[in-house]
């Protein structure tokens, strides 16, 4: 990979997720014609903030957090993308998730860019209150590049809609009026979206259940391995057992629990009752080793946790036919031409997690409008764009001979590409 287009602030030896990107992008430069003469304005992060969220704890002392938003490319709209919170947050992390941000949005075509935001915390640490005050701060901090029409955060890792709540207040407060369309993903009752929560999952369903078609899998009886069960995992996990799936394996931060008959995700959710810890506890599944979770006898994996977790390491356990990324970035690229010569077919984050932006776009475009839709119309409309997306991408890959991954940012690099060429360099 050439380092010569890396910027000065990124170390090469710790370039991190963003190096994951670069060689993403490399494997579509030479599939894009013409407007790869363009392809350097996505080696480039349009903007980069780094602030300082000092935050008064509890017991008086200040502790000082860093805090990030990337604002990857606004050539198609404006920027758009979520805010984590988590300890292992970096300025490479962010960088990366904002450019799988603007091939995301591309891919389904939204009229956004992509950006991201992030805090390098562990919320798990704090209190309500201590958490709120985060959050209030940190949005303050990136208030001057944010806005309805100018970067528009969402939750992702450790953030919710009372995180949302708290941003468009805040937000709302400094500019004196309320803005709810600053931040989707809030809760209903304050400008938020029906089916908004469950998008994510739900999306990862709908792109799963085209391909598994295509490819001649049964939903009925298929078995799942799911890593993640948050927001994503297990939306995705009860909309796939209501649908005929059996869950067979899950992974979360506690530890790995497996039952070839299945776990019903319903009753999961039940016991844990809001504490993700109590995993190993479950009674109707048995606990086995983390590492033995890639090995797991299933059709479909889908991993809806963090990035790099199906590596060159790993990859060849895989037995799965099928992955859907749920998170972002879980495959290396390595990782990725091994399931491939496997026969295993990837469903890329860029396409397979795209219902939950898609959905939040539903949202600001309800806020800009004053008019709410029904949950009905939200679902056949996310169902709607998401088949459209996989009809296109699937249909190219098969006649560029690529993979699906390729063939979304072949789609998406040329719309973001076009854009980029039509509105041409200022001055
Ligand atoms: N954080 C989600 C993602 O990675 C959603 C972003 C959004 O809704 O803006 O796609």
């Amino acid at each position: 990979m050439t380092t010569a287009a890396l910027p000065s602030f990124i170390d090469p030896a710790r370039i991190g997720p963003w190096g994951m990107f670069l060689e993403q992008l490399e494997r579509v430069e030479p599939h894009l014609g013409p407007l790869a003469a363009w392809i350097d304005t996505l080696r480039h992060p349009k903007r980069c903030l780094i602030v300082d969220v000092p935050v008064r704890m509890d017991d008086g002392h200040i502790r000082h957090f860093e805090g990030f938003r990337v604002q990857h490319n606004l050539s198609r709209g404006p920027g758009k993308g979520g805010v984590r919170f988590h300890p292992d947050v970096t300025l490479s992390e962010v960088m990366a998730l904002s450019a799988w941000m603007t091939v995301k949005n591309a891919a389904v075509n939204l009229p956004y860019g992509g950006a991201k935001g992030g805090v390098r915390v562990n919320p798990a640490e704090l209190s309500m209150p201590e958490l709120e005050r985060l959050t209030r701060r940190y949005t303050s901090e990136i208030g001057s590049i944010i806005g309805p029409d100018r970067d528009i955060p969402a939750p992702d890792v450790n953030t919710n809609e009372q995180i949302m709540a708290w941003m468009m207040d805040t937000y709302s407060i400094n500019q004196g009026s309320t803005q709810t369309g600053v931040v989707t993903g809030k809760p209903i009752s304050m400008g938020g979206s029906l089916g908004r929560k469950d998008a994510t999952g739900r999306g990862c369903y709908v792109v799963a259940r085209e391909a598994m078609q295509r490819l001649g899998m049964p939903m009925e009886g298929a078995r799942i391995a799911i890593q993640g069960f948050g927001n994503v995992g297990s939306a995705a996990a009860r909309i796939f057992h209501d649908a005929g799936a059996k869950i067979v394996a899950i992974q979360d931060a506690a530890g790995t629990i497996a039952n070839t008959n299945g776990i019903n995700p319903h009753a999961l959710l039940g016991f844990l009752n809001g504490n993700p810890r109590a995993l190993l506890d479950y009674p109707e599944a048995e606990a086995i080793a983390n590492a033995d979770f890639w090995g797991v006898d299933c059709d479909l994996l889908l991993p809806a946790a963090l990035e790099n977790q199906i590596t060159a390491a790993n990859a060849g356990q895989v037995r799965a036919k099928l992955i859907v990324e749920g998170a972002n970035g879980p495959t290396t690229p390595q990782a990725e031409d091994i399931l491939n010569a496997n026969g295993c077919t990837v469903l890329p984050d860029v396409l397979a997690n795209a219902g939950g932006v898609t959905v939040s776009y539903f949202e600001w475009v309800q806020n800009a409008s004053s008019f709410f839709w029904t949950e009905k119309d939200i679902h056949d409309r996310l169902d709607r764009v998401l088949t459209e997306a996989f009809q296109g991408i699937w249909d190219l890959a098969a006649a560029r001979k690529v993979n699906l991954r390729t063939a979304t940012y072949i789609m998406a690099c040329s719309r973001v590409l076009e854009a980029r060429a039509l509105r041409g360099i200022y001055p």
